[in-house]
């Protein structure tokens, strides 16, 4: 391994948008690209980054929302990016790039990230819960990461529930992500209700977002609101079920919706606290990352880091 080599690229690809960032050994960001994660996935993977790429580059780190094979580089399954299943996403961008790849899931990169460099710095246990297209999780263990699925967005927390991709019915994404938001406001639209999420898009609700949901809420729609504090009563559900069965320290949320963390969290972290044991949930504490939304490529840089260079550890940087 070539010491010299000071950064790595990170990658963050969730159902709705792919992020790649060039960082450095000490968990900064030098320069970032964001794009929508449709299309022509592959390509536009390499393509962000060849942009980013150089002789400096010591490996390039893979967090991919959806069920990783970590030895052999593969994706087994991926609910919400269907198109990338089954492909070995570490040997194509080995044979690009010629340098150590490595792949990871997406909330996994994302825990990782907030231990190395972000709001999990202080904590020695914690969950963290990417809120997006849907829900993932991953868990610090004893200053580590816990080399486990965390599938947390499929525990189910409804018995007679729709049925979900992942083969499980009633699981917790399919009512608390943005896509369940997004299904319950056109569903509601469909029908009739009256709402001013209906003016949104120039009137295609089909475009509708769980951003336009929430400042479509702080207009007052009551909708919009229902939508929101629904989604994040089911939130809460999993939430009480994480501390009861982890008791960590902290759980820390990522992912866009924590942009509307005053109806949706909030409502989240009411329903929660009903739920689990008193003991626990007064010992816990709910906190968003702070790296925000670059959580995911932060982490996917360090996790190059700790594998190529000896003795590097960035969970105790
Ligand atoms: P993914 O990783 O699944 O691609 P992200 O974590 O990037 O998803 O989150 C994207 C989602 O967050 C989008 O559905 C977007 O509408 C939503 N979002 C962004 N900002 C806000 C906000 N302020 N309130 C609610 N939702 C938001
Ligand atoms: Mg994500
Ligand atoms: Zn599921």
């Amino acid at each position: 391994m070539n010491m010299s080599k000071k950064y790595a690229i990170g990658i963050d690809l969730g159902g709705t948008n792919l992020r790649v960032a060039l960082v450095s050994r000490d968990g900064e960001i030098i320069k970032k690209i964001k794009e929508p994660s449709s299309g022509e996935i592959l390509d536009i993977i390499f393509k962000t980054i060849d942009s980013l790429f150089s002789e400096d580059v010591a490996g390039i780190g893979l967090g991919i929302a959806g069920l990783v094979d970590r030895q052999n580089g593969r994706v087994l399954t991926s609910p919400n990016l269907p198109a990338i299943k089954g492909i070995n996403l570490v040997n194509e961008t080995r044979k690009r790039f010629k340098v150590p790849v490595f792949i990871e899931n997406d909330a996994n990169t994302a825990a990782l990230g907030e231990k190395w460099a972000g709001a999990g710095e202080g904590f020695s246990n914690f969950v963290l819960l990417t809120l997006g297209t849907g829900i993932g999780s991953g868990i610090i263990k004893d200053g580590k990461l816990l080399d486990v699925s965390a599938e947390v967005g499929h525990m189910s927390i409804n018995a007679d529930g729709e049925k979900c991709p992942c083969g499980n019915t009633g699981c917790l994404e399919l009512y608390a992500s943005a896509r369940a938001m997004i299904a319950r406001a056109v569903s509601a639209l469909e029908k009739g209700t009256e709402s001013l999420l209906r003016e949104c898009c120039k009137g295609n609700f089909y475009k509708l977002t769980p951003e336009d949901i929430y400042t479509t809420a702080l207009d007052g729609d009551s909708l919009a609101r229902e939508i929101l504090k629904d989604a994040g009563r089911n939130l809460g559900i999993g939430i009480a079920n994480i501390i009861n069965l982890m008791s960590p320290e902290a759980i820390i949320l990522t992912g866009g919706l924590i942009g509307a963390w005053n109806i949706y969290v909030q409502e989240a972290i009411k329903e929660a606290s009903r739920r689990a044991f008193r003991e626990l949930f007064e010992t816990v504490k709910i906190i968003p990352s702070s790296l925000g939304d670059e959580a995911g490529v932060i982490g996917s840089a360090g996790l190059v880091f700790q594998k190529v260079i000896p003795h590097t550890e960035v969970m105790s940087k």
